[in-house]
């Protein structure tokens, strides 16, 4: 059987989450009565540290609805050219509110404080000022970068001095927080909202939260309504959901999984495969000379699934469906595709 290491969003739920779904007691969401939902949401909100929370289907309506709640119209939205919300949701920003997105390079996964000054704009007759920042931890295509509560506190504090809210793509929110081993509530404490997703390494079928303060929250239920993510009887998905809630501590299984898995393709010759922080793996095949879509098929071939993710980049992810012989295996297929496209 081929290793899906395309994602971690291809984990298939356990026995329990199946269980727990069938047994789920459920009302209408929409009418605040779904009690697995608002179990959910209040369960999220205290892991996190913050004051309320939403059950979304998706990451990206998470993410959309926070920065519809957050700007006005026509205003811009820092952000890093790397990160999912600019690259990877349709240009939501522009499609659903309105924004205009003012990206910068953030080589170290956010931006620093000047990268923020320097994006700012102040609002004039002829300038929309500067609505919001958003930031991204982990940081997915830099490669699963956990990035320092420091380091997010220090741009979320430039933000604010200019009243710039600060909203966080958190959909691996806690593999950061495993790897630098800090608490969630610390790793949020200087953002205005937050996204995370249960249907990556936590392994839940559906559902992302979205948290904030409880305004943030009333508003975001209301944009929630708006994009049509008011559910019903949604307690069903919310209840592997919960469940998913206690695969956090798991995560340090995945991130041992991608270092062992790095450094055995690291040794095959012509891969180039840095440490990574988390769950992310990033092979690099220009040394090679073998572009990633053509890598990714001969991988294919040899029984391992991942993604092109550059010219030369391809991405494989660590997840709860793989284990350590499971990686081992990997490895070995992946240098038998490497001699195939060596001969
Ligand atoms: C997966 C992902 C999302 C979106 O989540 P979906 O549930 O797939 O919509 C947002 N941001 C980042 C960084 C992601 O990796």
């Amino acid at each position: 059987m081929a290793i899906d290491l395309r994602s971690d969003t291809v984990t298939r739920p356990s026995d329990a989450m199946r269980a727990a779904a069938a047994d789920a007691d459920v009302g209408d969401d929409v009418y605040g009565e779904d009690p697995t939902v608002n179990d959910l949401e209040a369960t999220a909100a205290d892991l996190i540290g913050v004051e309320d929370a939403l059950y979304v289907p998706t990451g990206t309506m998470g993410n959309q609805i926070a920065a519809r709640v957050h700007g006005e119209r026509g205003e811009e939205v820092v952000l890093d050219r790397k990160s999912h919300i600019y690259q990877w949701e349709l240009g939501g920003l522009a499609q659903l509110s309105g924004l205009q997105t003012r990206p910068v390079d953030a080589g170290d996964a956010v931006p620093t404080p000047e990268q923020f000054e320097s994006a700012y704009v102040a609002e004039s007759l002829h300038r929309p000022g500067t609505g919001l920042l958003t930031l991204e931890n982990t940081h997915n295509a830099r490669g699963g970068v956990a990035v320092t509560p420091e380091a997010i506190s220090a741009v979320a504090e430039a933000a604010h001095d200019r009243d710039v809210p600060v909203h966080l793509d958190g959909a691996r929110l806690f593999n950061a927080c495993v790897a630098l081993d800090v608490d969630p509530s610390r790793m949020v404490r200087d953002v205005d909202s937050v996204l995370f997703c249960l249907s990556k390494g936590l392994g839940a079928p559906v559902g992302s939260i979205l948290a904030g303060d409880a305004d943030f929250v009333a508003a975001a239920r209301r944009v929630r309504k708006l994009f049509g993510g008011g559910m019903r009887q949604a307690g069903l998905i919310a209840a592997p959901g919960l469940l998913a809630l206690e695969n956090v501590d798991r995560l340090a299984t995945d991130h041992e999984n991608a270092a062992r898995l790095a450094a055995g393709l690291d040794d095959i010759e012509g891969l180039r495969v840095p440490e990574p922080d988390t769950n992310i793996v990033q092979v690099h095949t220009d040394d090679l000379g073998v572009e990633a879509e053509a890598f990714v098929a001969a991988c294919e071939d040899a029984g391992v699934r991942g993604g092109a993710h550059g010219p030369h980049l391809t991405r494989f992810c660590t997840h709860l469906d793989v284990d350590r012989d499971d990686i081992e295996e990997a490895i070995e297929r992946v240098g038998d595709a490497v001699e195939t496209l060596r001969a």
